[in-house]
């Protein structure tokens, strides 16, 4: 019995990394009874059925998962926002934090595009970068055409299974090419056969890269809470989750109870006014997703 992790799934076959090599995988019957559909970054065992052949028997429990695009047990985001075109949208950048914070996932923030930035632009940044390390974020400002300025993200990638996140426009696919050559063979093909800014529904690979696995997912541009109930949604957000503690009532979602630490917190400046903002916002998507009588 052999054990490795799905790199790819590709036309019916899981291709399947073991320390004896890569297997190309069936699926068995015994999914669509447990309804268990095996997705790349998935740990499995499998059963040889030839030479690198194989039929994986069992999927190994999951960290996290997503379904669009699919890929499971990531483990680092990097999260991609430019300082300009498209504009850093701090909003934005919560929405994709939350959901990490959420599914148990490390993020980076980096920051693309500052050899395009004005003097001012580049102010304002400064100031975000402040406030996210102050919350515990490491925050990169690069230059994707200075690829010295990638080091240190790409010094993070090791032990990890790192995807990307943003949207369009702030440079992903150049991050992803500036990071490994081998992306840049991909996604040069990609954007040749189907025409630039089209939505690509191509398969989802892990490769190995600086010592970690980073996913090739193109389709991380935007996030909906589809997943996550009011009461949770203050655990997206660290530093209201760690005053939360001190409200009065144990079901505050801070918004109009009484003696509540949050917005104490955020009176007296320790929260900043966006972040909390952000979350009233994000409350108010997941209340108006239910149905109403
Ligand atoms: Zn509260």
């Amino acid at each position: 019995m052999l054990e490795g992790r799905i790199m790819k799934a590709l036309s019916g076959f899981y291709y399947v990394k073991t320390e004896d090599g890569t297997y190309a995988c069936k699926g068995r019957g015994v999914f669509r009874n447990k309804k268990i559909t095996p997705f790349v970054g998935d740990m499995v065992r499998l059963r040889k059925s030839g030479d690198k052949e194989g039929y994986i028997t069992e999927v190994l429990p999951r960290r996290n998962e997503f379904i669009r695009p699919p890929i499971v047990n990531v483990t680092q985001a990097i999260i991609v926002n430019a300082v300009i075109q498209p504009s850093f949208s701090s909003l934005l950048l919560d929405r994709f934090l939350v959901i990490n914070e959420m599914k148990r996932i490390k993020p980076l923030i980096v920051v693309t595009k500052k050899d395009l930035a004005t003097e001012e632009d580049m102010e304002q940044m400064k100031q975000y970068k402040k406030d996210y390390a102050q919350l515990g974020y490491e925050v990169f400002l690069v230059s994707l055409e200075d690829s010295e300025s990638i080091i240190p993200v790409k010094e993070h990638l090791k032990n990890e299974i790192t995807v990307l996140m943003g949207q369009s426009g702030v440079g992903k696919s150049t991050l992803l090419n500036t990071i490994d050559q081998r992306f840049s063979i991909e996604t040069g093909e990609i954007s040749h056969s189907l025409g630039r800014g089209k939505h690509t529904t191509r398969h989802v690979e892990l490769h190995e890269t600086n010592g970690g696995l980073v996913g090739d997912t193109p389709g991380f541009s935007s996030i909906d809470f589809d997943e996550i109930e009011a009461e949770q949604l203050a655990s997206g957000f660290v530093e209201i989750k760690e005053q939360a503690q001190f409200c009065k009532f144990r079901s505050c979602l801070h918004v109009k109870e009484p003696k509540c630490a949050v917005k104490e917190a955020v009176e007296a400046g320790t929260i900043k006014q966006y972040r909390y903002d952000h979350y009233v916002q994000f409350l108010q998507e997941i209340n108006e997703r239910k149905p109403r009588y």
